[in-house]
């Protein structure tokens, strides 16, 4: 019997998180979801490992454990999550909007008439890294430059080529675009090798960091035109990046730009329960979970549930009603 109850363990625990099955508990055993994230120096890996380690620690009551996967970002994850091979994912507004709509990379597919909004999280903030000695002074002078705008499957790809276009910039003609995950970024900026990068994420970032702290100098470089960004799709906001995250970047004063929101989804297929318990202990345990980076400084439970474009998990919504909060 104990023999068999090791192997059933063994076979059906790779198995559950290759695929992300998340079923109904069952009493005694346990269910096991995936929260699919971005790369390890953004902001979404720590955010899915915040929201894991807080929902392990009752793992017994529940019959849940959370586990968190590296991804190539938002784009990824929804598709994922839609494909039932993640049940959780990271994601921006903007995509979350998108993917609704059958909007951008979802223009083929078609809405995503399963994606469920669970909450939203921190500000994340368009943010271009330029090398002190490229010549990139202003936005204009990214022209003719070796420029990463970001990975297919990513969040920041889009964000990087509506930025490019609102000032006049052709990704395909005017510059030389790469295509690296931003993870890869920063070592390729300090190696000389791209002259500068852009990565919509959250501050203060590891990836960020790191590129600022080679001998390579590097500064921020600010993004005009945002009110024509703002006027033009409802999911951007004017932003910042916070300099005082970045002692070591050249500049002086918080750079403008635009931004949008890491937002947590999920399928309308995975299980009520398994949603409600997520949902109710990040928010009950909302001071503790402030408390695990940063960029959540900013958070409050109210604003958690603002920016969402995808109608509300059962879920969490069973769990918003619960406590007042809508
Ligand atoms: N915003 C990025 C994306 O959606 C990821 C940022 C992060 O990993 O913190 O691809």
């Amino acid at each position: 019997m104990k023999k068999l109850l090791v192997f059933s363990f063994t076979l059906l625990f790779p198995m559950a998180a290759l695929f992300g099955m998340a079923q109904e508990p069952v009493r005694g055993k346990t269910t096991f979801v995936t929260i699919g994230t971005g790369g390890i120096t953004g902001v979404y890996y720590p955010t899915g490992g915040a929201i894991a380690r807080i929902v392990n620690k009752n793992r017994k009551m529940y019959g849940i454990r959370c586990t968190v996967e590296s991804t190539a970002g938002s784009v990824f994850n929804i598709n994922a999550v839609m494909g039932g091979d993640l049940d959780f994912g990271i994601v921006q507004s903007d995509r979350q909007y998108q993917a609704l709509k059958g909007d951008a990379e979802w223009k083929t597919k078609g809405p995503q008439n399963d994606l469920r909004a669970v909450f939203s999280i921190h500000p994340e903030s368009i943010t271009l890294v330029a090398a002190g000695d490229a010549g990139i002074n202003t936005f204009a002078n990214l022209k003719g430059k070796r420029i990463n705008i970001g990975n297919p499957g990513s969040g920041q790809r889009q964000n990087s080529i509506d930025a490019l276009f609102a000032n006049g910039i052709d990704y395909k003609k005017n510059l030389i675009a790469e295509g690296v995950k931003a993870a890869e970024a920063p070592g390729l900026l300090q190696d000389g090798r791209i002259d500068a990068f852009f990565y919509t994420v959250g501050h203060p970032s590891g990836a960020i960091k790191e590129a600022t702290a080679g001998k390579r100098k590097v500064k921020f470089i600010a993004i005009p035109n945002v009110d024509k960004l703002t006027a033009k799709f409802p999911y951007y906001a004017k932003a910042y990046v916070p300099i005082k995250f970045y002692p070591r970047s050249t500049n002086k004063e918080d750079v403008q730009t635009f931004g949008v929101k890491a937002t947590f989804i999920t399928s309308a297929k995975v299980p009520e329960n398994v949603v409600y318990a997520i949902t109710k202990e990040v928010f009950e345990n909302f001071e503790d979970f402030k408390k695990l980076h940063p960029a959540y400084e900013v958070l409050s439970k109210q604003g958690m549930l603002e920016g969402l474009s995808a109608p509300i998990h059962k879920g969490a919504i069973k769990y918003y009603k619960e406590a007042g909060l809508k």
